[in-house]
């Protein structure tokens, strides 16, 4: 059912374009890390700015994101908290 919450997580994980971004580092394949947008920053890696590909992600649309570097700043709901 595509309404099931793990589903719809499960298929914006699918969707998501961090692998090839260039700040995706070898610390964030080792925690398989993906989807920061709805979890959060990762807690375990550090990264170094290199751009971020979040701007033309699929999922930007569906989940009417409008922030990046979310695996540095954290989730878009983690960003808007003033
Ligand atoms: S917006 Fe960024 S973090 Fe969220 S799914 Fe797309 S590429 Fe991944
Ligand atoms: S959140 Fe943005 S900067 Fe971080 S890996 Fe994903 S696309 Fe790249």
């Amino acid at each position: 059912m595509i309404n099931d919450k793990d589903t719809i997580i499960a298929d914006n994980r699918a969707k998501c374009i961090c692998e090839p971004c260039p700040t995706y580092n070898e610390c964030m394949r080792a925690d398989n890390a993906l989807l920061f947008c709805i979890s959060g920053k990762s807690p375990t890696c550090t990264f170094d700015k290199k751009g971020c590909v979040c701007p033309v992600c699929p999922v930007k649309p569906i989940r009417g994101l409008t922030r990046a570097y979310y695996c540095i700043r954290g989730s878009e709901q983690e960003q808007k908290i003033p």
